[in-house]
């Protein structure tokens, strides 16, 4: 880090996209004391982001199976700051199981991750009775948790206002005509002007049944994707992702049949469940489906790609500390 010579002390602020990008930017900002307006082109059910649409895990130490060290990094610095903001977010870790034909990759997971301990089959039934006899072992990440996007989002909202932030759903920015420093987390819409960026596409599925009960996000060791169940409440559990180099919308038959067979293969009461949703978002992503702020003009900051629940907060941390000190991140900022 190395500190820049103008920083730029207090001056309004203007946030293009209230995702979890604009919405951590913002709640960061407000309570740092500047005046904040952060505008949203949906309403605030924000079906439009990507935001709505994910899984939310806060994964740091299991993403590393596939990502660089920087994820790592900013992710566990965001478990902090997720902790010190929302101490009831739930932190009760994550399970990866296999199947016994998938056990190379599950030893594989577990040499490229670090942050877990082996479980037996008595040690994963104690943690979650449900999976009772299913598995045979299991790898726990105790530090790990999950956030629930479509209630925390509207939190995030929530503590801007009670902050002193002003909300503007429902409308439409252009940077140009924006006051202050203007902080752009558009997601994928800002390929208008970064054109390197990428849709990567997530298609999840909702079901609903009383006939299972976990406490934390259930990995499931997939030779495509890491497939997984989440707990959301209410009997409902979210069943993700997909990660396809494709930009259409919807949930295909194949991406269907494989994320229910991957919930069948965690618990045979899922063949009873009711589809409650079936979806998709577009992760926006930079060629090295890594994260940037990029400072020009104005701040854009954007890339989150699979990580956006996991590293919003870091980047809005970074951002803050730029403005306000000239502090510089040399492995995610960029100055133009
Ligand atoms: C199925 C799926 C599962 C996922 N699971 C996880 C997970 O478990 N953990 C994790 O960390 N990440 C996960 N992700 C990734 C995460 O969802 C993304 O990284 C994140 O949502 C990107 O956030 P964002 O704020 O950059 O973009 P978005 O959420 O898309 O927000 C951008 C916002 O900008 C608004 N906007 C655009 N243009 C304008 C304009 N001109 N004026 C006003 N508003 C504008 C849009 O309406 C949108 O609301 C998942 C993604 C998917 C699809």
């Amino acid at each position: 880090m190395y500190q820049k010579s103008d920083p730029r002390g207090d001056s309004p602020v203007s946030i293009i996209g209230a995702g979890i990008a604009g919405a951590w930017q913002a709640l960061l900002f407000a309570q740092a004391g500047h005046a904040v307006t952060l505008y949203e082109r949906s309403d605030a059910d924000m079906t439009l982001a990507t935001s709505h649409w994910a899984g939310g895990m806060l994964a740091p130490w299991c993403e590393a199976e596939a990502s660089e060290p920087v994820i790592g990094r900013l992710g566990i610095r965001s478990l902090d700051l997720w902790r010190e903001h929302f101490p009831q977010t739930p932190f009760n870790g994550s399970l990866v199981v296999a199947h016994a034909r998938d056990r190379a990759d599950f030893e594989r997971f577990a040499k490229l991750t670090t942050g877990h301990v082996r479980l037996d089959a008595r040690g994963l039934s104690d943690l979650e009775p449900s999976l009772d006899g299913r598995f045979r072992e299991g790898l726990f990440y105790a530090g790990e948790g999950h956030v629930e996007p479509r209630r925390v989002l509207p939190e995030l909202h929530a503590r801007v206002e009670a902050a002193g932030g002003t909300i503007k759903f429902d409308c439409d920015a252009d940077a140009a005509d924006l006051d202050g420093i203007v902080i752009d987390c558009r997601g994928l819409s800002a390929r208008d002007e970064q054109p390197e960026l990428r849709g990567v596409k997530g298609e999840m599925i909702i079901v609903e049944t009383n006939e299972v009960e976990l406490s934390r996000p259930v990995r499931l060791i997939h030779p495509r994707w890491p497939l997984y169940v989440i707990p959301r409440g209410d009997d409902k559990f979210m069943l993700g992702a997909t990660s396809i180099e494709a930009e259409d919308t919807g949930v295909s038959v194949r991406s269907a049949l494989e994320l229910l067979g991957a919930a069948y293969a965690v618990h045979p009461a899922f063949a009873e469940a009711r589809i409650v949703e079936f979806g998709s978002g577009l992760r926006p992503a930079y060629p090295d489906n890594l994260p940037r702020i990029t400072v020009d003009k104005k701040i854009v900051v954007n890339g989150l790609y699979r990580h956006g629940f996991l590293l919003a907060p870091a980047l809005a941390e970074l951002t803050l500390g730029y403005v306000q000190r000239g502090a510089i991140d040399n492995e995610v900022m960029r100055c133009v």
